[in-house]
């Protein structure tokens, strides 16, 4: 990308600055990106590789590295990772798609329970269609959800590299 795809000024290539990655509807910020930026129009432009397996790494990093109860984005994000639609993904776990989408619009919090059952949905069939399992381990992991999830403040930050997504072809959580 040398110039700007709306008027066609020269764009200025910027290195080393965090994208902020808010498109896909989390507080994702990414590092390592390239980004363009045109001073005409005011516009910042940027290259991210891959998306497809940085949704996944997203996904997956949701799944285990966050200890409290999901927030109403993450489980939208989850289920449109899965690109599966409201009424099936309700039908899956056994809940009305009115439950679901309460849980998606921030009217009532997804219990414990179900929190677990959609972790574990997300990372049997993301694994499933990629060939790649997400987590070892996934006993470990619930096992080590402290109690009372409800009171963790834990930052909604998710900071990622490229490296973390381009390695191989996979992006499979080392067993921890
Ligand atoms: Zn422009």
């Amino acid at each position: 990308m040398e110039t700007c795809p709306i008027c066609g000024h020269t764009l200025q290539v910027i290195k080393d600055k965090p994208y902020d990655y808010s498109e896909c509807g989390l507080n994702v910020v990414l590092y390592g990106i390239t980004q363009y930026y045109c001073e005409s129009c005011e516009e910042a432009f940027a290259e991210i590789p891959d998306i497809s397996k940085l949704h996944r790494l997203i996904g997956a990093n949701i799944c285990t590295k966050k200890k409290a109860i999901l927030q109403p984005a993450e489980i939208k994000f989850l289920r449109k990772n899965l690109q599966l639609k409201a009424k099936d993904l309700a039908k899956a776990m056994g809940v009305s798609v009115s439950t679901l989408s309460r849980w998606e619009n921030n009217k009532k919090e997804i219990s414990d329970g179900y929190d677990r059952l959609l972790r574990s949905l997300y990372m049997m069939y993301a694994s499933e269609m990629d060939c790649c399992i997400i987590q070892e381990g996934v006993l470990n992991l619930f096992r080590g959800f402290p109690h009372q999830r409800k009171h963790i403040e834990q930052p909604s930050e998710i900071a990622l590299n490229p490296q973390e997504w381009m390695i191989d072809s996979c992006i499979c959580a080392p067993a921890s």
